[in-house]
């Protein structure tokens, strides 16, 4: 079989894949991407958070993302029956960006993957990874777009296969993941939200089922008059309904009176309606000989703080500084300098996320006389700034958000 060799080998070209791969061409260092699709290609995730921004900023992608012309965001609003709260996230405590954009994720991670190229990567579209080693030589099997197989060499992998999972599952590297099953079923509606329906297409709508406190659905506006749809529920849930997934999709909307009244012009049919269930997944390790795992390849918690591909970028950031320190001649000691401080941020996030689905948290939201700086330090959560240790949100995300929800819940 033939052996090619380069320095670093990225598996995946999503988020976490071009961004690592533009920070690491950055440094100088010979990048080689294989990506088992043809781009462009459907993937979910369509909300971004401002902390993501500055990622793709240090990765140099910046202006790519810009004039790409997606949609502008500045924040999240919720909603439940009567209550409605809004998030701008200009308004948060941490320093830094304050907007970012809702992309389709088509188009989005092509760009980066092009931006990736023009940095002097190389993108190897539908080369499949079969097989890998780790080791001091790590080296994975590729299957060409032609079928034919070859060995590939590096100094170092990267595995950015996100849901793909490739190393955690060849490696037997999956842990389970200490939240519930949940799926959800999503699609692309043309919208025709008239402009005085009170809704803000800057920002996210996060809404709570009425009578289901777990149960949530997102409105995610897109430049182009269109916006990606989805709820999330325990499968048990959303076996309840009949039909194919459209119908199944339109019934569960129906049940909220205000998504109802938003989308009652959507033209349907935009993409076909998906369903992806069991999502959430860990690992035992971030790393191993001659590799680390990047983004969803990694860890996935959920979906309802927008916070995956902001995790996918902040993975790469710190897998590439370690990799630029090893080059450098040091030792790198990747729980320390890479597993340790991408999973404190994760750890905010799932503590949020559980607060969540235990109702706790939407009281914080929704409580009609939240004290400014407080809110000040949730915004920065919900714009993606888990890893900013003056939020106190952040140093302390236990203890003060089990006391913020003592306080609400009266
Ligand atoms: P991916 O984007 O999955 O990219 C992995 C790439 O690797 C793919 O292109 C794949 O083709 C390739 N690949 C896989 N296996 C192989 C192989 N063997 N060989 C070669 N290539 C391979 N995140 C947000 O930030 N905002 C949101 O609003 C949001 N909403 C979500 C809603 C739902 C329902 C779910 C489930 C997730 C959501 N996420 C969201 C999370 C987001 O989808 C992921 O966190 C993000 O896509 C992770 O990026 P990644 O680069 O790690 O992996």
């Amino acid at each position: 079989m033939k052996i090619e060799k380069t320095e670093i080998l990225i598996i995946g070209a999503g988020p976490a894949g071009s961004v690592a791969a533009a920070l690491l061409r950055q440094q100088g260092r010979q990048v080689l991407i294989l990506e088992r699709e043809q781009f462009p290609r459907f993937s979910i995730g369509e909300s971004l958070l401002p902390q993501s921004m500055e990622y793709i900023e240090a990765a140099g992608l910046l202006q790519d993302v810009v004039e790409a012309g997606f949609q502008y965001k500045n924040g999240a609003a919720f909603v439940r029956g009567e209550r409605s709260t809004e998030f701008d996230f200009r308004d948060k405590f941490s320093p830094g960006w304050g907007t970012t954009y809702q992309v389709q994720r088509a188009d989005f991670d092509h760009v980066l993957a092009k931006g990736a190229e023009r940095m002097g990567a190389e993108v190897r579209y539908r080369h499949e990874v079969l097989a890998a080693m780790p080791g001091e030589v790590p080296q994975v099997t590729v299957r060409s777009p032609e079928g034919e197989e070859y060995i590939i060499q590096a100094d170092f992998m990267l595995d950015a296969s996100g849901f793909g999972r490739l190393l955690p599952r060849l490696l037997k590297l999956e842990s389970p993941s200490n939240f519930p099953v949940r799926g959800a079923i999503f699609t692309h509606v043309r919208d025709h939200i008239p402009a005085d329906a009170g809704f803000d297409r800057n920002k996210i709508l996060i809404t709570t089922h009425p009578e289901h406190v777990d149960v949530w659905y997102w409105t995610i506006p897109f430049s182009n008059g269109c916006c990606s749809l989805g709820v999330v529920a325990e499968p048990a849930f959303l076996e309840r309904y009949r039909g194919g997934e459209m119908e199944r999709l339109q019934a569960i909307v129906g049940e909220d009176p205000n998504l109802t009244r938003l989308l009652k012009n959507a033209e349907w049919g935009v993409l076909p309606v998906r369903q992806i269930t069991g999502y959430s997944a860990n690992v035992k390790s971030l790393w191993g000989p001659g590799y680390a795992l990047l983004g969803n390849a990694g860890e996935f918690l959920d979906p309802v703080f927008s916070s995956g591909v902001t995790i996918a970028f902040k993975s790469a950031q710190l897998a590439s500084a370690c990799l630029q320190r090893k080059y450098a001649g040091e030792t790198v000691d990747w729980e320390r300098d890479f597993a340790i401080p991408l999973r404190d941020g994760v750890q905010t996030f799932r503590r949020f996320v559980e607060a969540w689905y235990q109702g706790g948290f939407q009281k914080i939201i929704f409580h009609p006389d939240p004290q400014p700086d407080i809110r000040a330090m949730i915004c920065s959560i919900l714009a993606g700034y888990a890893w900013d240790k003056r939020n106190p949100y952040v140093a302390e995300t236990e203890r003060r958000l089990r006391v913020l929800e003592q306080l609400c819940a009266g």
